[in-house]
């Protein structure tokens, strides 16, 4: 097997246009496979209906062409309901959920965070009046890994992950879950993302484990936060990215990520830009901190 074979992915959640807390991801993703000579995917994130924004998805498909990034391929979660159903009947058959009654309330007055510690798994419900969630035990206790950017993580998962739910009573799958499955279904080799996941790669792990399926290689970036400290994000109303000049913004991420772009080059196409940051980028000079604070040429 060719050992050196590399598929990496952005997997942006449909609930806005991109902006440039969300641009540190695809670029980072996107130079990491580039110069790994690897594959990039993307893959939309549109699971839970209600949180889907109508455009969001075309709109972040145009701001990432207008940038310069090429992909394989879409992948779109609300498709894959077969392969999350079989992958789901897998869990069933070898024991590893369980069905959940608690109301959101009572799992909340159990603990302040929502962790769960097998309530249902220890005391099975004897009756459903409604379709319960279902649950994922624990499978490793202890983990860790090697994360490709802030180094080695680990996890005390019964007091950090908990056992969450895989399907909710609504019917919606699981967010962590439905994420390890595309991993895994997809033949990811590298995740990288922001480090306001981190902990996520945990619970993902579990589900991995569980499917007796390979876990990716994890590497995670510092996120941008405001000079008060605020992620960017669609809450705190960051700006949709500039579509008409993009190469300043694209350096700008650069150098978030630790390159020490020429100023010149911001007058550049974004192809060139890429060119140059393929020959540059190296995760070793990406700073080793979950959040930094924006240099000042971020678009806000
Ligand atoms: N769609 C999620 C987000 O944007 C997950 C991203 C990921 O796993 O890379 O936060
Ligand atoms: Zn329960």
């Amino acid at each position: 097997p060719d050992t050196s074979f590399y598929r990496g992915r952005f997997a942006p959640s449909p609930n806005g246009p991109l902006h440039f807390g969300s641009l540190i991801a695809a670029t980072a993703s996107f130079l990491d496979a580039l110069v790994h000579n690897g594959e990039w995917w993307l893959r939309i994130d549109d699971i839970d209906p209600p949180r889907v924004v109508p455009g969001a998805t075309d709109s972040i498909l145009d701001t990432l062409g207008t940038y310069g990034f090429a992909w394989e391929g879409v992948v779109y979660q609300s498709q894959r309901h077969d392969l999350y159903a079989a992958h789901f009947d897998a869990l069933q058959r070898s024991g590893y959920i369980y069905p959940c009654t608690c109301s959101r309330k009572m799992v909340f007055a159990r603990h302040p965070r929502g962790l769960y510690s097998g309530h249902c798994r220890l005391n099975p419900p004897q009756a459903f009046d409604k379709p319960p969630a279902w649950r994922l035990q624990g499978v490793r206790e202890q983990d860790a890994f090697d994360d490709l950017i802030q180094g080695h993580q680990t996890c005390d998962c019964p007091g950090e992950v908990g056992e969450f739910v895989i399907k909710r009573a609504d019917g919606i799958w699981g967010y962590h879950f439905v994420c390890a499955v595309d991993e895994a279904d997809m033949g990811i080799t590298h995740v990288i993302r922001g480090a306001d996941l981190l902990r996520s790669s945990f619970a993902q792990r579990q589900v991995l484990f569980a499917l007796e399926r390979p876990s990716p290689h994890y590497g995670h970036h510092p996120v941008i936060t405001t000079p008060e400290g605020i992620k960017f994000s669609k809450r705190a109303r960051s700006r949709a990215l500039p579509l008409k000049a993009p190469s300043p913004v694209l350096a700008c991420v650069f150098r978030h990520l630790g390159l020490d772009v020429p100023k010149e080059l911001e007058n550049e196409t974004v192809s060139t830009l890429w060119e140059w940051g393929k020959a540059h980028y190296n995760r070793q000079l990406i700073p080793q901190q979950q959040a930094i604070p924006a240099h000042d040429c971020a678009p806000r």
